[in-house]
């Protein structure tokens, strides 16, 4: 069985210590990055499954880092889940146009953030034979 890996691009401290929690608690192998250079070179590193991507982040944007992702052989077509505050209108679409694949709004809510992400990768952290 091979457990499932995520990068998840984050420099808030708190935010990636409660990702990588709930993540591990679920089975899955983290790996994390806190700028977006430091976030391509890892996902073309490692290959993950799953990448969990903020948009506020202290060099690239998540937008540009979501564009870049979609440049390299291997992400062609991992999924990207965008994880921010941002809440403006079009904020979403933009995301999507940039080649995220779903959108998850901080705060993370503990109780379903797993949830969240499996209802944009399905099978996503289930254990599979
Ligand atoms: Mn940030």
């Amino acid at each position: 069985m091979k457990a499932r890996t995520v990068v998840i691009i984050e420099d808030n401290e708190q935010n990636l210590y409660l990702m990588r929690f709930l993540l591990e608690k679920n089975g899955y192998v983290v790996k994390e990055a806190r700028d977006g250079q430091q976030g391509l070179a890892l996902a073309k590193q490692i290959n993950p499954d799953l990448i969990l991507l903020d948009i506020q982040l202290p060099d690239l944007d998540g937008y540009a880092v979501a564009r870049r992702l979609r440049e390299q052989e291997g992400q062609r077509e991992t999924p990207i889940i965008v994880v921010t505050s941002y809440a403006m209108v079009g904020d979403r679409e933009k995301a999507l146009a940039a080649g995220a694949t779903g959108y998850i709004e901080k705060p993370i809510n503990p109780d379903i953030f797993v949830e969240q992400l499996r209802a944009h990768v399905p099978a996503a952290g289930e254990e599979t034979p």
